[in-house]
This record gives structure tokens, sequence and C-alpha cells, in this order.
């Protein structure tokens, strides 16, 4: 498990390397929810989303240690990930192979290569992604950094829990997206360590939630990936899951599903009452607070995770056309 000190320890390691992004109360949202609601807006994160917490984390503790050794970086990701992980190569001055499905955004594909690293459109699967990556890993001597299976991957997104509880000590409930878990089990092993108190609440999609299908099943199991607004959210939790499965399953209070209209409801209002353009998988608290699935008696965080969405697709979600 992850505890607090490697979190405080991925703090001071990845300081400099990332941003600490700004919080803003939703009067609008606050209404809904019964409580002030705060936006943490980790959509301004550089490239785009808080996976660049967890990337810039691993790559350092590779940089301490064995980096001599290895030819690069590789891994598979939906995008974020992805890109988070060619810019912290980049920044150690590493090679970075960011293996991607068929399924993966083109703009996602482009931004991991603007970084410098090469995207290799592989499979029709994350699952089917993996498997090149540990090719690579196995054969031709990268370090496979997963996108949250890692213990170091788990401290540096639990920065952002870190950074929530110095900007908002009142908080009372976060609101975190859930898919392979890596952002919620850090911002809840930081969280509930300093305030035993702190309600955690996971948002996932209706469509091909992994994590929701395991907790009900004890244990991972495999999921059909469909397409979802909130695409940052789908692929498996992997069935050798170590660390997240765990850790989301002890220290979650509860989990909330959303329609794909709900997702593009939050998307909407984010935009037109907020003037935050985020991608779908960074609108479910929203979403989830304008479905009324979401209430809460203390100061309330909505993580924006990312804002990693095309614009074209974001404008005709807004006007209702997606
Ligand atoms: C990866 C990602 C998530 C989900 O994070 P997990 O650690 O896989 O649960 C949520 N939002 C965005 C924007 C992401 O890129």
């Amino acid at each position: 498990m992850v505890g607090l000190e490697d979190i405080i320890a991925a703090q001071a390691r990845i300081a400099g390397k990332v941003r600490e992004t700004p919080v803003r109360q939703s009067a609008s949202l606050a209404r809904l929810a019964g409580a002030p609601v705060w936006l943490k807006c980790e959509h301004h994160q550089d490239t785009g989303a808080f996976k660049l917490r967890g990337a810039s984390n691993a790559v350092a503790r590779l940089d301490d240690g064995k980096a001599g050794g290895i030819k690069g970086v590789t891994t598979a990701s939906t995008g974020n990930h992805g890109r988070a992980l060619a810019q912290a190569a980049r920044d150690h001055g590493m090679d970075a192979v960011i293996c991607v499905s068929r399924l993966v955004p083109r703009n996602k594909i482009d931004a991991i290569e603007a970084l410098g690293a090469e995207a290799r459109v592989i499979g029709a699967t994350q699952d089917e992604a993996f498997e090149e990556a540990h090719r690579l890993e196995a054969e031709e001597g990268f370090a496979l950094i997963p996108p949250f299976d890692h213990p170091d991957v788990i401290a540096g997104q639990g920065t952002l829990g870190l950074e929530i509880l110095a900007q908002i000590p009142d908080v009372g409930a976060i609101a975190v997206p859930l898919s392979g878990g890596g952002l919620l089990a850090g911002v809840a092993a930081a969280a509930k360590a300093l305030r035993h108190d702190i309600r955690i609440i996971g948002i996932s999609m209706e469509n091909g939630a992994a994590m929701s299908e395991a907790l009900k099943a004890g244990h991972p199991v495999d999921v059909t990936e469909v397409e979802t607004l909130a695409d940052s959210l789908g692929g498996g939790i992997g069935m050798q899951n170590r660390l997240t499965f765990p850790m989301v399953r002890d220290l979650m209070d509860d989990l909330i599903l959303l329609s794909e209209d709900e997702i593009a409801a939050g998307i909407r209002h984010l935009s037109v009452a907020e003037g935050e353009v985020v991608e779908g998988a960074a609108a479910v608290g929203a979403g989830a607070v304008l479905a009324g699935k979401l209430v809460s008696d203390r100061p309330l965080v909505l993580i924006l995770s990312g804002g990693n969405i095309d614009l074209a697709r974001h404008a005709a979600i807004v006007r209702g056309e997606a």
C-alpha cells in the first residue's frame, strides 16, 4: 500500500515539475449540492491532466536509481497518462514509447507525438496495447510505467490530495473521477491520513465501469470496453491488479455511476456556467451534482481531472448535439 510518507516524499520530488493548480468556488453547483462546492482545476495542469503528477514521480524515481541500464520508458495509455509520461521522460532526458489502442482519439495521439515520444497505435483494447508495452519491457530494455497500478504513480497522484487539504482546510468530501483508481487511491490515502472524517466519493460512467464491476465481484473482472464521453475513464483495472483495487475497496466511501446524458450535462454546465473547458472524465463531479446524485453537508471538492477534449466535439456537446 501507499502511505502518507510516500506521498509527502513524492510532493518534494516533483516540485517544480508540476503546477499547483487553482481552486475556485462554484455558486451554481453549491445551490444544488447543499454545501459550498470547490472546483479543483487540475485541467490546468501541464499536459492537461493530473497524470503528470504520477508519471513525474515514477520517472524521477527511475532517474534516482537504476536509470543507467534502461533504454527508455513505455506504457499503454488511453491518452493522458501517455502524454504525461512523454513529458516526464523528456524532462529527464529519456526516450518514451507510448502504446495506445485504436479507440484513443486522434487529438491525444498528436499531443503525445508533439512531446517528442513515439505513439504506437496497436490493438483494439487497452489490454492489447499493454501487451506491446510488456514486450518492450521484456525484450527491449524499457521500463514499463503503468497508468495507475504502481506505487510511485499512486503516490504522485496523491499529491493532489495534499494540495486540496492545504487549499481548502475545511473540506468535508472529495469527488474523484474513477477508472483504474490511481487517482482515488492516492487522494484518499493522503486525505484520510490527515483527516479521518473526509468522505471520498468515486464517480464512473455506467458504460463499462471496470472498478465498479470488480468491487461487486470481489476481484478484478474483464469488462467490455465501450465508447463513452468519459473516454479517459475507459479500460480495465488489470486482472493482475495489486494495489489500486484493494486501496479503492478500503478507502472509498461511495461510488456513483452516471449515464452519458448526465456526463454531457456536466461538460455543458462547466462550460456555460463556469467557463471551464473539461473533458468528459473531468465533468463527472458536476454531472453527479446536477443529476441530484451527489449532495453534501460539508464543503465538497470536485476534481476537474483533465481538459484534453477535441474542441469541435466539446462545442457540439455544449450545443446539445452529442
Ligand atoms: C486517468 C484519468 C482519470 C482516472 O484516473 P484513474 O487513476 O485511472 O482512476 C480521470 N480523469 C482523467 C482526465 C484521466 O486522465
